[in-house]
């Protein structure tokens, strides 16, 4: 295969989709996600006419959450739920069931998501920030910190999906440990039992936006005084096996497919060799041709969100316009960041990174 195409999707243009979120899923899920939605299994019925407690979808969310149980190697503690709403929607539902207002929390504070749920924790008791990267522009993960004993728990944002940081080693902590890691869930193996919670909206390595995966460990709950709304507490969510109102069952069923693509691929330590592969690829390129830069602290660099700029910042433009008539779609920086961040997610395929590199490369050669 020329390393400049890559199988367009039906009669569309060849593309290479490097986008921040939503973000690229594995082909065969769109196909088979499409199908479903104009006839489910062969019965005649589209997946989104059918009831959700009907066997028909209650097969989709068991299988949705055995395959997260078996990907992560998750104990009998640990529950799996699919809820509506995007992670931003868990910034306030965590607080809600494990702080009470003269509580504390304790955060890592290495971004513009881990701002946000910081912001929304202090409605509902104190807040500890007791690492951040900010003076530093967020261009690295803070290492030495101390955690307050009392803290009902430590918050950290595992990858930091703006500017393009991720925590290579998870802090050791006797307090629980709440993540979110909605930009490199499935990406790297973990000891996924050593947090307490994890939550993670679908659009970045999963499946459509509009659900979240949480992950919680049922011994942390039910010790607030609160009076949690129903649909907030993960309580009723466990007892109803994530089936307390309709779930969102279409973005569940696209997540049960990708999670059957990773099985099929062989699990998390597969796919993370393949992304340390794509990552080394990409950061290799940025450190070889000098009119490139990375923004980050090279140990502490994402392997899911690779941000560089140009030296010369007026061939910003020129560069874009370069890799866009060669199908690169979506590097363009965030707003608050500038410059260029390359999205590397589980399915991106490695010959999309080695367009990209080929064009920086070249790109480079012609700009000495
Ligand atoms: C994208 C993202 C969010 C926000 O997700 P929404 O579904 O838009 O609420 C939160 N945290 C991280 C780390 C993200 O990458």
């Amino acid at each position: 295969m020329n390393v400049f195409s890559s199988p367009a999707r039906g009669s569309g243009p060849v593309v290479h989709n490097f986008n921040a979120g939503p973000s690229i899923l594995p082909k065969e899920v769109f196909e088979q996600a499409a199908a479903a939605v104009l006839n489910y299994n062969n019965t005649g019925l589209s997946l989104l006419e059918i009831g959700h407690r009907t066997p028909l979808f209650q097969e989709v969310m068991d299988e949705a959450r055995a395959l997260v149980k078996e990907l992560m190697q998750l104990d009998d503690a640990h529950e799996v739920l699919f809820l509506h709403g995007g992670a931003s929607t868990q910034f306030m539902q965590v607080p809600m069931n494990l702080l009470d207002d003269r509580d504390c929390a304790a955060f890592a504070d290495t971004g513009v998501w881990s701002s946000k749920a910081i912001k929304e924790a202090k409605l509902f008791g104190k807040v500890e920030i007791v690492c951040s990267s900010r003076e530093g522009g967020f261009s690295y993960i803070p290492k030495d910190f101390a955690v307050p004993n009392d803290a009902k728990y430590l918050h950290i944002t595992t990858n930091n999906t703006i500017y393009g940081s991720q925590w290579q080693q998870i802090p050791k902590t006797s307090n629980p440990l709440v993540a979110d890691m909605s930009s490199d869930i499935f990406s790297r193996v973990l000891d996924f039992n050593a947090f307490d919670l994890i939550y993670a909206g679908a659009q970045k390595n999963m499946g459509p936006a509009g659900v979240n995966l949480v992950v919680v460990n049922k011994n942390i709950l039910g010790k607030t005084k609160r009076n949690i709304p129903t649909i907030m507490d993960y309580r009723n969510h466990i007892k109803e096996g994530s089936m307390l109102n309709t779930p969102p069952v279409f973005a569940i069923y696209v997540c049960m497919l990708t999670l059957r693509w990773l099985k099929s691929k062989g699990g998390i330590a597969a796919i993370e060799k393949l992304n340390n592969e794509k990552a080394a690829l990409l950061y290799n390129a940025i450190d070889r041709n000098p009119i490139f830069t990375g923004t980050i602290n090279k140990e502490d660099r994402s392997k899911m969100n690779a941000c560089f700029v140009m030296k010369s910042p007026e061939l910003e433009a020129e560069f874009l316009q370069y890799t866009t008539e060669h199908g690169i779609v979506g590097i363009k920086g965030h707003r608050l960041v500038g410059g260029f961040r390359a999205s590397l997610y589980n399915a991106l395929p490695i010959s999309s990174v080695k367009v990209l590199v080929e064009l920086m490369d070249s790109f480079a050669s012609q700009h000495q």
